[in-house]
């Protein structure tokens, strides 16, 4: 039988398989594109978001990563791409990080596989060359991250002025990373007349407002804002700063860790961390924020291709990174904010698998053990190892309140919006914080 034929013959038995997205009523290409994926039936966030997102409504989604948000917006916003044809760029999606934004386009190409959309990135780190070229051929889809979007606009390559969907992803983390002056700029420069939908797992004082401004009676999906993921076994350890290497050793050698992620409080410490495993016969990787874009992008398809199981990461990789089969997150370091403990767990028990969570806990960490259980709502499981206990030496004399956090829980230094309200006290802290770990 020659190939033609037996493409056709596959397609037309393809086409007979039912499928629980078809209940959409989506562009018969799309469906081929979700045939291609792998999915059978819509998650929850899809059930919603789809329809109203097709009938081009506003949407705000509430949901923590891995709940599928992706396919979410990406289905109905190329569905109505497909409807008529209009001038490009036709919807522009925002996220955080470079990571993400490639993430993202990965996924909308591979629904749209069987469409003619084309589909850009464009961030910073990265020569500006290629996406100007790229520009010129009329991509329906942008995704890029807020600063190297400005640029563009800037430079006069960009122009937003036929966009009809605009897509902010991740919203809490973009204004955590400081974007969200540059995401009103944006905004000035697009059609006001359009289709927005805005997704954060949180839902701070400042995303609340964007979200008022932004969106018209939209509709509203929520998805256990702060619970951890439901797959997700997660403990905590408790363990001298000294005792951390030789834990994690232990963890990592163990039989049921396959491959994880290993979250630094620095890039300094995710460096030095990840030079030492590989040193000691690990196949591990560093991802931090110093590192070139091509280097960042040569450690994600390292650890995606599986060449490396250990990703020694900041909290760069904290959010939207989606890589099957993690099955371990461990923070070497406790995280800045209750909210970046979510976050990170979420690396790992994804698309509904199962995954473990270590956290390990220091005696100064204890501010942010109660922040955090505040915020889930529950305990967090303590776990032991014998010969892994906190030395005693290592506890704070005097049970201070915060023990290196602010009330909310987080680290001074840690980028949060409280950060300089004590200044003088929490510089102090700083200090004594870094000699402690030195
Ligand atoms: P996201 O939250 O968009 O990062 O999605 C998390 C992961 O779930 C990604 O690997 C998706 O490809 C996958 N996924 C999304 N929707 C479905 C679905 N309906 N069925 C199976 N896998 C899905």
């Amino acid at each position: 039988m020659r190939t033609a034929e037996k493409n056709i013959l596959i397609s037309s038995f393809v086409s007979t398989v039912s499928n629980g997205f078809e209940r959409f009523e989506l562009h018969p290409a799309l469906i081929r594109g979700i045939r291609g994926i792998g999915f059978e039936n819509p998650w929850r966030i899809q059930q919603e978001t789809i329809p109203a997102g097709r009938a081009g409504r506003d949407v705000l989604g509430l949901a923590q990563t891995g709940t599928g948000k992706t396919a979410a917006f990406a289905l109905p916003l190329l569905d109505r791409l497909l409807k008529v044809r209009r001038p490009a760029p036709r919807a522009l999606v925002l996220a955080p990080t470079r990571e993400l934004a490639n993430q993202i386009a990965a996924e909308i190409r591979t629904l749209a596989k069987f469409t003619r959309l084309k589909t850009l990135t464009v961030y910073g780190g990265v020569s500006t060359r290629n996406q100007i070229n790229s520009l010129r051929r009329h991509p329906e889809i942008i995704v890029g991250c807020p600063g190297r979007v400005l640029d563009l606009l800037g430079q006069r390559v960009l122009h937003l002025g036929y966009v009809e969907t605009l897509v902010l992803d991740e919203a809490d983390h973009m204004f955590d990373m400081g974007f969200l002056p540059d995401i009103r700029k944006i905004l000035a420069a697009m059609p006001e007349r359009r289709q927005n939908l805005l997704f954060s797992a949180t839902m701070p004082r400042e995303i609340r407002r964007l979200a008022d401004d932004l969106l018209t009676d939209p509709h509203v999906i929520e998805l256990a804002g702060t619970a951890p993921v439901a797959t997700v076994d997660h403990g905590l350890y408790m363990v001298g700063e000294g005792r951390k290497r030789v834990l994690l050793e232990h963890l990592l050698t163990g039989d049921d860790c396959d491959s994880a992620i290993v979250f630094t409080r620095t890039k300094y410490r995710a460096r030095r961390l990840a030079n030492q495993l590989s040193r000691d016969g690990h196949r591990a990787v560093g991802l931090q924020g110093s590192m070139s874009q091509a280097q960042r992008d040569r450690a994600m398809r390292g650890f995606r291709a599986r060449r490396f199981n250990i990703l020694v990461a900041t909290d760069i990789a904290a959010r939207g990174i989606d890589v099957s089969g993690v099955s371990h997150v461990i923070n070497f370091d406790v995280p800045n904010t209750p909210e970046a403990y979510i976050h990170r767990i979420g690396r790992t028990g994804r698309a509904e698998r199962e995954g473990i969570a270590c956290t390990f806990v220091t005696g100064i960490d204890r501010g942010w053990v109660q922040a955090t259980e505040r915020m889930i709502g529950a305990p967090i499981p303590r776990r032991k190892v014998v010969g892994f206990e906190p030395d005693v030496a290592e506890r704070p004399r005097r049970p201070r309140r915060p023990y290196g956090h602010n009330a909310r829980g987080m680290r001074p230094g840690g980028g949060s919006p409280n950060r300089g309200r004590n200044s003088n006290s929490s510089g102090r802290r700083r200090r004594s914080y870094r000699k402690r770990i030195a």
